[in-house]
């Protein structure tokens, strides 16, 4: 396994579509004689060979003239395992039933924060019944006043795993720090690194290791090669299941919460092969504008959306403005069917 992202070299090589097993064993043995590590990438038609380790051009310029090698390309990108030119094709991060960044959409939904068990029970009951794959719901709530709502912590990791497993929905909760990582990870289907973790690089390499699937938020005033660079900590670290989320980024403009970057989407799934997803939650920060928001990620290419949904948002301890009520919800997801199919998914 790669410790930190810099470690990865700064060449591919790109296989000939003819080339067999023998070829690609003999360039991975050749690149481990000159002290490298590989990456193997096999696509449907050509297989893909990265070389790990501060590499030199001129020592590995010999390998061009391997059988079987069509050609080397140096990387640019200060990201490597995430770009396409690593692997063209998209991946596909499989969670239970639901499959993030295949021909149907993967829909999250559940409140902002896990508040009690009757409030988590109703709003997951709802949004099973829409058809929502994933619950989401915060146990370890990070708030920008030390003052407000924390979170339950560890009994919400318990809710969460207990209605998950009766209703058949995956779970999505937050990890705040790295000595939580193990213990996220024995409740949660995915672990969520919020936006104000994007650069937490402890939290990165750990939720890496654990090779738990991870949907990593852009930071509110990151660049997309930021965002990238951080899904390469995850990569780096041995875990391949990374799903990237747009949730909006700070601009001058004050009349929603955030400003939903909306090329985001486009551009992210031309530079890399990982799925990316849409919150419209965040985003907007009001209720009235998250369906249109969440049509508009959708319509962009977003692999899903994750949406906050609380029985009675009026009620809520975190992020009431911006939840959608269980049947506001419900007439989403039927508004979201006819768009799926326009843009060529599934829902
Ligand atoms: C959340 O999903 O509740 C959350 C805190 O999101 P973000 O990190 O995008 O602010
Ligand atoms: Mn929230």
């Amino acid at each position: 396994m790669i410790a930190v992202a810099e470690e990865i070299g700064n060449m591919i090589i790109v296989m000939q579509s003819h080339a067999g097993p023998e070829h690609i064993r003999s360039v991975v043995q050749r690149i481990e004689e000159m002290g490298y590590r590989s990456n193997v990438s096999e696509g449907e038609e050509t297989t893909i060979i990265g070389v790990i380790g501060h590499s030199s051009p001129d020592q590995l310029a010999s390998l061009e003239f391997m059988p079987g090698v069509d050609r080397m390309v140096p990387v640019t990108k200060p990201y490597k395992l995430g770009s396409r030119d690593f692997r063209p094709k998209s991946t596909v991060v499989q969670v239970g039933d639901a499959r993030f960044g295949g021909e149907a959409l993967v829909m999250i939904a559940g409140p902002c924060s896990v508040e009690s068990d009757h409030q988590l029970w109703e709003a997951a009951r709802a949004v099973k019944a829409s058809g929502a794959q994933v619950l989401r719901g915060g146990a370890f709530k990070p708030r920008s006043s030390p003052y407000s709502f924390q979170g339950l912590g560890k009994p919400a990791l318990e809710m969460l795993d207990q209605v998950g497993d009766e209703l058949g929905l995956q779970v999505i909760t937050e990890v705040l720090t790295p000595d939580d990582v193990d213990l996220v990870a024995s409740y949660a289907d995915i672990l969520q690194v919020g936006a104000r973790n994007m650069q937490n690089f402890t939290l990165l390499q750990e939720v890496g290791r654990s090779g738990h699937p991870v949907l990593l938020k852009r930071g509110m005033s990151a660049t997309l090669e930021e965002l990238l660079m951080s899904a390469e900590y995850i990569l780096a670290n041995g875990n391949d299941n990374v799903i990237l989320c747009e949730r909006g980024i700070r601009t001058f403009e004050d009349s929603t919460r955030f400003t939903l970057d909306i090329s985001a989407i486009p551009v992210l799934k031309h530079l890399t092969h990982l799925p990316v997803i849409v919150d419209p939650s965040h985003a907007t920060g009001k209720w009235a504008f998250v369906p249109a928001v969440a049509k508009a990620g959708v319509a962009a290419g977003a692999d899903g959306l994750i949406i906050e949904v609380h029985p009675r948002p009026e009620e809520a301890l975190s992020d009431g403005p911006q939840s959608l009520k269980l049947e506001r919800f419900a007439q989403l997801m039927i508004e979201l069917k006819p768009l799926a199919l326009a843009v060529g998914r599934s829902l």
